[in-house]
């Protein structure tokens, strides 16, 4: 496999590293796992691998290694489906009649739920199997299957952008706010969950902690570098869910 960092982030003489967040240069080596280095930026406390593996060495992982890699692989569907139904009741004033994009939908199972509550609603993964499986079983939703990238070339445009367990696949956030800056009307809403590093549950050896897991999760955020990284996109913290689980559930809302 191919492990030639992308975004590259030199690392100093010293062994320093970029910080994504905060855009310091004292990030470092915090700990090792599964032959992963994890770095800890000291300004803002962001968490992350380093370097990051290529985009070739990642799609290579979702193609054999990852849950995702085989087709028709929703099991339950039907408790799937019920379950996207009452998440999606928490967001009943955000999406009804409104323009709707599940960034990283999988199955397809929120787009419809949000379809359901009169939600203009799509869906974008980066998944061909989960595209394919989410357009043979909700045809009557529009997805995509591309990069964000690619996406934001289309100009499309959204009221709410529903975007759960994506942030932290990426390797760094700086594609993902691109586009959510891109695509989010002026005074529309972000919906993220994401593991929460800063979480009273998460333990204390944060190595010991089941969300690190590379190279499926590759980054981490508390709430305090989170807002960071959203402001310098032009994005407010708006209402926080507060969660038993060390996961980020929160909207924020594009000021621009
Ligand atoms: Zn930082």
């Amino acid at each position: 496999m191919d492990f030639t960092p992308i975004e590259v982030v030199p690392a100093a003489c010293d062994g320093a590293a970029s910080c994504r967040v905060c855009e310091g240069r004292e990030a470092r080596l915090a700990f090792v796992k599964s032959g992963y280095e994890l770095y800890r930026c000291a300004a803002c406390d962001f968490i992350f691998v380093h370097p990051f593996p290529s985009d070739a060495a990642i799609a290579a992982y979702y193609a054999t290694a990852y849950r995702g890699a085989a087709p028709g692989f929703y099991p339950k569907s039907r408790s799937r489906r019920w379950r996207a139904f009452i998440r999606s009741l928490h967001f009943f004033r955000h999406v009804r009649g409104r323009d709707v994009l599940d960034l990283g939908c999988g199955g397809g199972f929120m787009v419809e739920a949000f379809a359901r509550l009169g939600a203009r609603a799509e869906g974008i993964d980066i998944s061909r199997n989960s595209i394919d499986y989410a357009r043979g079983r909700f045809p009557a939703q529009r997805f995509y299957c591309e990069s964000l990238s690619d996406f934001t070339q289309r100009g499309k445009k959204y009221d709410f952008v529903f975007s759960s367990e994506v942030l932290e696949h990426l390797p760094g956030p700086g594609e993902f706010m691109r586009t959510l800056a891109a695509i989010v009307r002026p005074g529309g809403f972000v919906y993220l969950s994401a593991p929460d590093a800063g979480h009273a549950r998460v333990p204390a050896d944060i190595s010991t902690w089941d969300d690190v897991c590379p190279p499926e999760h590759l980054e981490f955020f508390n709430a305090r570098n989170l807002a960071l990284l959203f402001a310098r996109h032009g994005f407010a913290p708006y209402r926080r869910y507060r969660t038993k689980d060390p996961a980020h559930s929160v909207v924020f809302r594009n000021m621009g």
